[in-house]
């Protein structure tokens, strides 16, 4: 049981893939934001190690220097660990462990061997938020050797993505949520559907603008250019899709523009571990069509918040988005309210870290 008396005095170690506000981070910008908001109000203190330039609303930033990590999903599965010279990685640690004792517990969000490897050579319990899927095998056998010895201290955030890794049952399911006051919901959806996310190969945004092409609905796409070669090679093969690029845009105005469309298109080629994009889009009543696969399993109900779509097949996509006038806009806001509050969410990690506490004492 967790003691509500109790309050943690945290550290976070944001991703080192680049500032958090640069969108670089993807869904986990978006969670740790939520849990500063939530964890914040109950009193918890946060401060979080991030690479210099970050932002974040009413959070400690301590920001630290040094080259960004490159993203493990850009990498193959056999590739070697990498850290780049004076990596801002090794300088975010460094401050971790110099200023442990400061703090009752650090919360690790980079998904980085580095962390992994050192963690026991703290005297702190770290906690671990693993934000991917199975990606490497150097990553497999560092989280795994974690897992072993310290029992407890894995949190991901969907049970299909712990599926990915070899020591699944030892993960902690701590999904997701949405500040519900920022989104407003829409009742009265325009012509346009929408795409959002980081435009990178394995959000398989090609499908997506395959499929605006072939139905001729209006695609609007929002979200971080990360591989530039990527996007402009889907320009060049549908060149003459219906869609608008509005480039990387910050929640307010994300939602202004969401919560217009009819449905939002998600197309991952990889196992998604959450999709933080389509409980963003249930919170102003917009439906989510979705290949099958990965997180957005586990959020959408076929029918009612959207439709699930057979992985990877842009007819059955077309066929989706022609169907979407059966969904009911009512249904994902209350979906949104109902499952995905800062509060539950809140009350998740706080039970997490009773746990972790609690485990690493008997060490
Ligand atoms: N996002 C944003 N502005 C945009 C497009 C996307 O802030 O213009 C954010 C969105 O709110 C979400 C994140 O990008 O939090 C994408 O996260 P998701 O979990 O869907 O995917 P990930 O990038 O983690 O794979």
């Amino acid at each position: 049981m967790v003691d509500p008396s109790q309050k943690f005095n945290l550290l976070f170690l944001s991703t080192p893939v680049g500032p958090l506000g640069s969108g670089l981070g993807g869904g986990v910008e978006l969670t740790l934001t939520n849990l500063c908001q939530v964890l914040q109000g109950r009193g918890h203190r946060i401060a979080i190690a991030a690479p210099i330039g970050s932002s974040l609303n009413n959070a400690t930033l301590i920001e630290l220097p040094g080259a960004l990590q490159p993203t493990a999903h850009t990498q193959g599965r056999q590739t070697s660990v990498t850290l780049p010279d004076d990596a801002v990685l090794a300088n975010m640690c460094a401050y971790a462990h110099q200023a442990q004792t400061d703090y009752d517990l650090i919360v690790n969000f980079a998904y980085d061997w580095l962390p992994f490897y050192l963690t026991p050579f703290f005297e702190r319990a770290i906690a671990h938020f693993i934000s991917m899927g199975s990606l490497s095998d150097a990553m497999d056998t560092v989280i795994g050797q974690v897992a072993k010895q310290f029992p407890n201290t894995l949190g991901v955030y969907t049970r299909t993505q712990a599926d990915t890794f070899p020591f699944a049952h030892q993960c902690h399911i701590l999904g997701s949520a949405v500040d519900l006051e920022l989104y407003d919901y829409c009742d009265q959806p325009s012509p346009w559907m929408a795409w959002m996310g980081r435009i990178s190969p394995e959000k398989g945004l090609e499908d997506a603008v395959a499929a605006a092409q072939i139905s001729g609905i209006p695609l609007k796409i929002l979200g971080k250019l990360e591989d530039p070669v990527y996007w402009q090679r889907i320009l060049e093969t549908y060149p003459d899709a219906p869609i608008e690029y509005l480039g990387f845009l910050p929640t307010a105005q994300l939602q202004a523009v969401l919560r217009q469309c009819r449905a939002l298109l998600m197309t991952p080629r990889w196992v998604e571990a959450f999709g933080n994009v389509a409980i963003e889009a249930l919170a102003c009543g917009v439906p989510v069509i979705t290949y099958a696969r990965g997180g957005p399993t586990e959020i959408i109900q076929s029918g009612k918040t959207g439709w699930l779509v057979e992985p990877d097949c842009v007819a059955k996509l077309v066929e989706a988005m022609q169907r979407v006038d059966e969904l009911s806009r009512r249904a994902c806001r209350e979906q949104a309210v109902k499952e995905y509050s800062l509060d539950a969410l809140g009350d998740r990690f706080e039970h997490w870290f009773t746990e972790v506490l609690s485990t690493h004492r008997l060490f």
